[in-house]
C-alpha cells in the first residue's frame, strides 16, 4: 500500500464510500496517527462510536480475557457476560411506566437493532390490534440505517431511489410538526420511529411539545413509540438517554453506536407488552450479542452510565456550545448552533452560488480541517458536526474550535 500524506486511492472497496482514505495507524486519548505520523485532533471519534476514546487498556483486556475463554457460542447457548449485559441494559428504563424493559434483543449494528424493533412493533400491533395495523411512521431528514426496513423510513432520495421498490406503509412526517402529527397518526399504525436529535439529517433537536405529543398519541392509538438512540444514546447529549432530557417516553429503545466501545454490538430494549407476544425462533441473529463484544460492553456501561460522568459530559457540551458560538460570531459563513451535549453542529453558510441559491461546500471545510490536525464530520447538506469522544478535555474542545478559527478565516479569505 503506498500513502501520500496519509491518503490512499484505489483500493478494492466497493464505491459506496469515497476514492480516498486516510490511513490511520493508532490513537491515544482523543487523538489519531496515520501511517505517516502525522497527528490529528478527533473530532469524529468514529462517527459518535469512541465515546472512551483511543488506546483503553480496560477495554483491550476486557476483549483479550474474553476470547482467551470463549469467542463465540451461538444463541443456542449463552454466557456470563452476556447475561449481566441484558441485566444490566433493561435496568436503564427505570425512568419509563413500569420500569420499561423487561427483556432485549442484541444484534450487530444500528440498522439491525431498528429492523427488529420495527418487527416487534409490527408482531405486536398485529396480534393485538388485527390485521391491517400495520404502517410506520417516520420523519423528514431522519436517518435509520441502510437495510430495507430501516431504509424505508430514512426519507433521502439519495439513499433510497436505486434500491426501490422499499417496503410498502411508511409514511412521513415533518419533524417536530406537531398539528401534523395529530392528523397523520392513527390505530392503523404499528409505529412510530424517531430520533431525539437528528444525527445525520442536519442535527435538529426533538421540541418537549413534540417529545408530549408522541407520548400522548401513541398511547390513544395503542402505536409503538420507537426511539432511535443509536447516535443520541449512551450518554452522548448529556443525560443517559436522550430521550430523558425531552420527556419522550418510548415502548423501544434502540442502542449501538458506542455500545461496545467500537465493537459491532447493538441492542433493542423491549417492555413486557411485547415480550410475552414473541414466540421462540420469530427472530434471531447469528453473532448478535456475543461474549467479546458484552464483555467490552460491561466496561464501556460501567463508565457511560456513572452519574458523574454524564454531568460531566452535560458540562462539557455546554463548554463547548459556548465555544461554537464565539466561533460564529466571528466568521460569516457560520450560521445555527445545532444538536446537544457533545454531539453538536453549525450550519456552515460558504460556498458557491449555484443559480438556485448557496450550494454549501461541506468537503472543503472538513478537507482544510483534516490537513490542519483536526478531524471533522458533516450532517445533513450544510451542517458541520462535531462528536468528539465523550473522555476529551476542555483544552482539546478549545484546540479544535482554534483550528476551527484557521480554516474559517482561510476559506473567507478565498470566497
Ligand atoms: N440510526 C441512527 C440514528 C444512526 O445515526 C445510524 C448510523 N449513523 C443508524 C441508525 C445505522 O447504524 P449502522 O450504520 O450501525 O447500521
Amino acid at each position: 500500500m503506498e500513502s501520500v500524506k496519509g491518503i490512499v486511492k484505489d483500493i478494492p472497496l466497493a464505491n459506496n464510500y469515497g476514492p480516498e482514505f486516510l490511513v490511520i495507524e493508532r490513537g491515544e486519548g482523543s487523538w489519531l496517527w496515520d501511517v505517516e505520523g502525522k497527528r490529528y485532533l478527533d473530532f469524529t471519534a468514529g462517527i459518535a462510536v469512541n465515546a472512551l476514546g483511543y488506546g483503553r487498556k480496560d477495554l483491550a483486556k476486557a476483549a483479550y480475557e474474553q476470547m482467551l475463554k470463549i469467542i463465540h457460542t451461538s444463541n443456542l447457548y449463552t454466557t456470563s457476560p452476556v447475561i449481566e449485559l441484558a441485566e444490566r441494559l433493561i435496568k436503564t428504563g427505570s425512568f419509563l411506566e413500569n420500569d420499561g424493559f423487561v427483556a432485549l434483543h442484541f444484534s450487530n449494528s444500528g440498522s439491525e437493532a431498528n429492523e427488529t424493533a420495527l418487527k416487534y412493533a409490527r408482531l405486536y400491533s398485529l396480534r393485538e390490534k388485527g390485521k391491517g395495523h400495520d404502517k410506520i411512521l417516520a420523519f423528514s431528514n431522519a436517518f435509520h440505517g441502510r437495510t430495507l426496513g430501516a431504509l424505508s423510513c430514512t426519507p433521502k432520495a439519495k439513499y433510497q431511489e436505486p434500491f426501490k421498490p422499499l417496503i410498502p406503509g411508511v409514511e412521513v412526517c415533518g419533524y417536530n410538526d406537531t398539528d401534523a402529527l395529530s392528523k397523520m397518526l392513527n390505530e392503523e399504525f404499528a409505529a412510530v420511529i424517531v430520533e431525539v436529535v437528528q444525527g445525520e439529517g442536519g442535527l435538529d433537536v426533538m421540541s418537549k411539545e413534540f417529545a408530549d405529543a408522541l407520548n400522548a398519541l401513541c398511547k390513544k392509538y395503542n402505536v409503538i413509540l420507537i426511539a432511535d438512540e443509536v447516535q443520541t444514546g449512551l450518554s452522548r447529549t448529556g443525560s443517559f438517554y436522550a430521550s430523558q432530557g425531552v420527556g419522550l417516553k418510548p415502548d423501544i429503545v434502540t442502542l449501538a453506536k458506542p455500545l461496545a466501545g467500537g465493537l459491532p454490538l447493538s441492542a433493542t430494549l423491549i417492555p413486557e407488552k411485547i415480550n410475552t407476544l414473541i414466540h421462540v425462533g420469530e427472530h434471531g441473529s447469528t453473532f448478535g450479542g456475543g461474549p467479546v463484544t458484552a464483555a467490552v460492553a460491561l466496561r464501556v456501561l460501567e463508565v457511560l452510565s456513572e452519574e458523574s460522568f454524564i454531568a460531566e459530559v452535560a458540562e462539557k457540551g455546554d463548554y463547548f456550545a459556548k465555544l461554537l458560538e464565539g466561533l460564529t460570531n466571528r466568521h460569516s459563513s457560520l450560521g445555527a448552533l445545532k444538536g446537544k451535549g457533545l454531539l453538536r453542529g453549525v450550519e456552515y453558510l460558504g460556498g458557491e452560488s449555484d443559480g438556485g441559491g448557496k450550494s454549501p461546500d461541506l468537503s472543503k471545510v472538513i478537507s482544510l480541517a483534516r490537513e490542519k490536525g483536526l478531524l471533522i464530520l458533516r450532517s445533513g447538506t450544510n451542517v458541520l458536526r462535531f462528536t468528539p469522544p465523550l473522555t476529551i478535555s476542555k483544552d482539546e474542545l478549545e484546540r479544535g474550535i482554534a483550528i476551527l478559527d484557521e480554516v474559517m478565516g482561510e476559506l473567507e479569505k478565498t470566497s
